[in-house]
């Protein structure tokens, strides 16, 4: 909770944020806090102001911070070998991707970074299978993406996103992507021809403002790639692990994908992990040599995600997700009309329309932050929230106490 009589009597917030931004390339615009220690939901600052955390790093935190199992595997881990190479196997590896295979009832991982890393992955893969497998003359093949997307940001990938900001003067692009409407099955449909290897889809979009399909539209998509022998690749990075009251956003429609693709979460917040699961007969088209990463599979980052795949074995979270995200609703619900105009809402995970004579969704997040709030807009006057899943009922209620206050006024 925000406490001025934790503030120290010089402040060195202000100092260190400008210098932060003195020397850094203006790719992004923080709020004006510096953080200096977190623990579960909670953030405090240089100067001992605490914060309750709503935006749990994009979903990477989605175990809160410095959870103590997640912690202990990662200490564990620093003292024996972090880090081998995938030329070498390490002790941690096989844990890894049978746990994460287990996990998405597929056979095979793929070890990555970054999310953009795995996205790309599955890119790749997608390409070599369907030259490989289904036909596909050379240099021809499409995947089918959608209008809103965000799948990260290498030149490839803002090739095909539709966000000025995210794409405009990075060109050229790379060919061989088809951009239909979110939720639009039939436009999927109309778009998918001989040549097409994958649909790219996020199930719910995150960074487009928590946007929820139409029910059946994953189901849908899922009979479709299988009737015209295209892979379903579902990027879950956000969405998946918990955040949505499931292990993953496309459970709500029992739709399994040929390639789950995953990241943010299951790094734990310590380290990136991301990885592509898929089953032999598609992640089997790679050979040695074709594809890899220095960092990705190393010890130190399986054993955080094991240490992640174990909290998430228990169910316990995806539970108190979906338990949590029920209150969440109702109390978004309570807030349209007064200061809210709409919003969308799974599991605990929330994208809030402020009405726009509030004040843009920067100006909701700076006086959040003065109440001790932390969460971040997206797309003009929309909020995301996405607190730690670890986060005691009684927080998240205080958290939207001042989220009704500043957009009720
Ligand atoms: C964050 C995100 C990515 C990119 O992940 P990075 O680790 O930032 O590269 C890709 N897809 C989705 C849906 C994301 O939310």
């Amino acid at each position: 909770m925000l406490d001025p009589q934790a503030a120290t009597s010089t402040p060195l917030s202000p100092d260190l944020f400008e210098a932060a931004e003195a020397r850094t390339a203006h790719n992004y615009h923080p709020l004006p806090v510096v953080v200096a220690h977190a623990e579960g939901a909670w953030m405090t600052d240089v100067d001992g102001r605490r914060y309750l955390d709503m935006l749990a790093g994009y979903s990477a935190l989605n175990f809160g911070h410095g959870h103590p199992a997640l912690l202990a595997a990662a200490h564990e881990q620093l003292d024996r070998v972090t880090l081998t190479s995938r030329a070498f196997v390490n002790d941690r590896f096989a844990e890894f991707t049978a746990k994460l295979g287990d996990l998405c009832g597929k056979d095979l991982v793929l070890p990555m970074n970054t999310g953009a890393e795995a996205v790309e992955t599955a890119i790749k893969v997608a390409r070599k299978w369907g030259y490989e497998v289904k036909g596909v003359p050379a240099g021809q093949a499409e995947i089918v993406v959608m209008a809103g997307n965000f799948h990260g940001r290498t030149t490839t990938i803002v090739g095909f996103s539709d966000d000025p900001d995210a794409r405009d003067g990075f060109g050229p692009y790379t060919p061989g992507f088809r951009t239909v409407p979110y939720g639009d099955l039939a436009a999927a449909e109309a778009a998918i021809g001989p040549n097409t290897v994958a649909v790219l889809v996020e199930p719910i979009q995150g960074e487009g403002g928590v946007i929820i399909p139409p029910a059946g539209y994953l189901a849908g998509l899922r009979e479709l790639c299988t009737r015209e022998n295209v892979l379903l690749a579902c990027d879950e990075i956000q969405s998946g692990l918990g955040r949505t009251g499931r292990t993953f956003a496309s459970d709500h429609e029992d739709v399994v994908p040929d390639l789950y693709i995953l990241g943010k979460a299951l790094g734990g917040g310590i380290v990136p992990v991301s990885a592509v699961v898929a089953d032999r007969d598609v992640l089997g088209v790679l050979r040695p040599g074709e594809h890899g990463s220095t960092f990705g599979g190393n010890p130190l980052a399986c054993a955080v995600a094991v240490g992640v795949l174990d909290l998430l074995a228990t169910g316990a979270f995806q539970e108190r997700a979906a338990e949590l995200g029920l209150e969440l609703r109702d109390r978004l619900a309570a807030m349209v009309g007064r200061g809210v105009t709409a919003f969308r809402s799974r599991g605990l995970w929330a994208g809030v329309d402020v009405d726009p004579s509030v004040g843009t969704g920067r100006e909701v997040c700076e006086a959040l932050m003065a109440r001790g709030v932390l969460a971040k807009d997206t797309h003009g006057s929309t909020i995301r929230l996405a607190p730690p899943l670890v986060v005691s009922p009684d927080d998240l209620h205080w958290g939207l106490d001042q989220l009704a206050a500043v957009v009720g006024g």
